[in-house]
């Protein structure tokens, strides 16, 4: 957004970022194995392009590196202030400004608000009994201690998402013994990983349009695991496949068939390693299905009654993954004093996950509805980066001050976004985290990417209202008059929505 922002000649904005770097997901987490589950050409901004990745999946320093290594290409670092935690963002409807308060108490105005806070970041600390009182080490994946040797330790991993099945097999070798808490298994394909050649490297350096084609052959590779996606039937044929993978992988029969999944294959995320399941051959391994009751000073009691002796408990438990919380956890008012806590308290819906009605000139990056499970997320970024840009353009063009998508607008988009969502193999039963409790799917976005980038090439200016602050009365009260039934048409929409949700459950 930044680099997009001065490559049109805007320089006047800032970057507020809690923490002491750029980088975010790949900032924090450095656990052992971490590594993008979407090939790194294809994870890389498409106008900033690396030659030099060392393998087709690149590990989470090198994508660090690139990072850094595009911030000062672009000269972005200026704009940053650091160690700056937003805490409030209130739009003043008389000066069309977002009033932005971080934890240091410094506030900031500006125009426009961009909410790039990230889908994975705030980690999930489970609520075990006893975990507070575990005398041992405890850290979660994304909090990784380096200086904690873990060799000849007991150590016991909670979760089996996609942090875990990276970071296991990396530290099963050192460790006396390693207990995978299992709650539900995952269905783990094979990583088709391998290093890049120096003639590739020098190829796609220098032989033009090179690169280019071998990160179009992955985005069409990538893109082509939708079918499945949209045609459950197809996911449900791939499933014995898969099943038959992992019988292929892990001798032990009962092993392998507790690490077999009961859902669809795609229902939840798909990952990907070609380590996780011969790692359950070790003899210092064991798979662990059995529920925690409790967790004592040094070791954990299973469901069972069985105890477990550990020096070391490892929170591979995912992060917070509900836009209501990552999105924002702190107050974000509107129009009317609209507060988007509230608005978002059943269901947290937006504009192709990228404005939210009642919210002028506020502006997402993945937010509802536009994350993925196949394909890489910068391209859905950077389609987003160049809708913000359409929509910025289009107040100065109409000499505005700010624009609000409309109520009906969302509305509609919604209601066909879950209609869609129902028949694709997310909604065949499983629970994942790409659904809230009655069944709603906030998460992805249920079609192929292409079509996202399509449908945001151009602004449907009609779904949007402009407004010039300075207009008259008779004006303001139109604008009045149409929120108004925009709160109506609210109320109709909740109606559907529960229809809607019904149906899915
Ligand atoms: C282990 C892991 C593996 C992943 N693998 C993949 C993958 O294979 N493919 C894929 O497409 N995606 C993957 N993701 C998702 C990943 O989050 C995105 O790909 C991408 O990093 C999102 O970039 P972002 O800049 O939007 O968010 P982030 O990288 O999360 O950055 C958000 C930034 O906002 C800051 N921030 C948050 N709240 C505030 C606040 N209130 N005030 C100030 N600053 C704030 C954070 O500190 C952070 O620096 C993975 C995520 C994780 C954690």
């Amino acid at each position: 957004m930044a680099i997009q922002l001065k490559e049109q000649g805007k320089n006047n904005f800032f970057i507020l970022e809690k923490s002491h770097d750029v980088g975010g997901t790949w900032r924090d987490n450095s656990y052992p194995g971490c590594a993008c589950d979407v090939q790194s050409h294809m994870y890389s901004f498409s106008f900033s392009p690396n030659n030099h990745w060392s393998k087709r999946y690149a590990p989470w320093h090198e994508i660090q590196q690139y990072l850094l290594e595009t911030t000062a290409k672009y000269d972005i670092r200026k704009h940053c202030q650091f160690h700056q935690e937003v805490v409030s963002a209130v739009f003043n409807e008389n000066i069309g400004e977002w009033v932005i308060k971080t934890h240091t108490g410094i506030i900031y105005h500006c125009k426009h608000f961009i909410l790039a806070s990230g889908p994975l970041h705030v980690p999930e600390i489970p609520n075990i009994k006893g975990l507070k009182n575990f005398q041992g080490k405890v850290f979660h994946s994304a909090q990784w201690d380096h200086d904690y040797d873990l060799t000849g330790k007991n150590v016991a991993s909670i979760g089996t998402g996609g942090s875990a099945i990276q970071y296991c097999p990396e530290i099963a070798p050192k460790v006396n013994q390693l207990d995978v808490f299992q709650r539900t298994p995952a269905w783990v394909l094979p990583r088709d990983d391998r290093k890049y050649w120096r003639v590739e490297k020098t190829a796609f350096k220098h032989i033009p349009g090179w690169r280019k084609l071998h990160r179009y052959r992955l985005y069409w590779t990538n893109e082509a695991r939708v079918w499945p996606i949209f045609n459950p039937s197809l996911a449900k044929s791939l499933s014995m496949l898969a099943k038959g993978l992992i019988r292929f992988q892990v001798k032990d029969k009962v092993t392998a068939s507790r690490l077999t999944p009961n859902y669809t294959i795609g229902c939840k995320r798909i990952l990907i390693s070609n380590k996780y399941y011969p790692m359950f051959n070790r003899k210092n391994v064991e798979l662990v299905t059995e529920g925690i009751k409790e967790i004592k000073e040094n070791s954990i009691i299973t469901a069972d009654g069985k105890e477990r002796a550990v020096d070391c408990i490892i929170l591979g438990t995912g992060f917070v993954v509900d836009p209501r919380i990552y999105m924002r956890d702190f107050e974000l008012k509107g129009l009317e004093g609209r507060d988007l806590r509230t608005d978002w308290k059943d269901c947290a819906e937006a504009y192709y996950g990228t404005s939210v009605a009642g919210y002028p000139n506020l502006w997402m990056l993945i937010g509802p509805n536009s994350g993925l499970g196949h394909n890489s997320i910068i391209f859905m970024i950077e389609a987003q980066v160049k809708y913000i840009l359409n929509c910025m353009k289009a107040i100065e063009h109409r000499q505005s001050d700010y624009m609000t998508v409309k109520e009906d607008a969302q509305l509609q988009f919604n209601t066909h976004l879950q209609k869609l969502m129902k028949q694709t193999v997310w909604s065949t039963g499983c629970k994942s985290w790409y659904q809230q409790e009655d069944g709603r799917n906030i998460a992805v976005w249920p079609k192929s990417t292409w079509k996202f980038w399509l449908e945001t090439l151009n602004i449907k200016v009609s779904d949007y209202v402009f407004t010039q602050l300075g207009q008259s009365q008779e004006q303001r009260k139109d604008q009045h008059r149409n929120r108004v039934s925009e709160t109506k048409s609210k109320m109709k929409r909740n109606k559907e929505n529960t229809e809607v949700a019904t149906e899915l459950t």
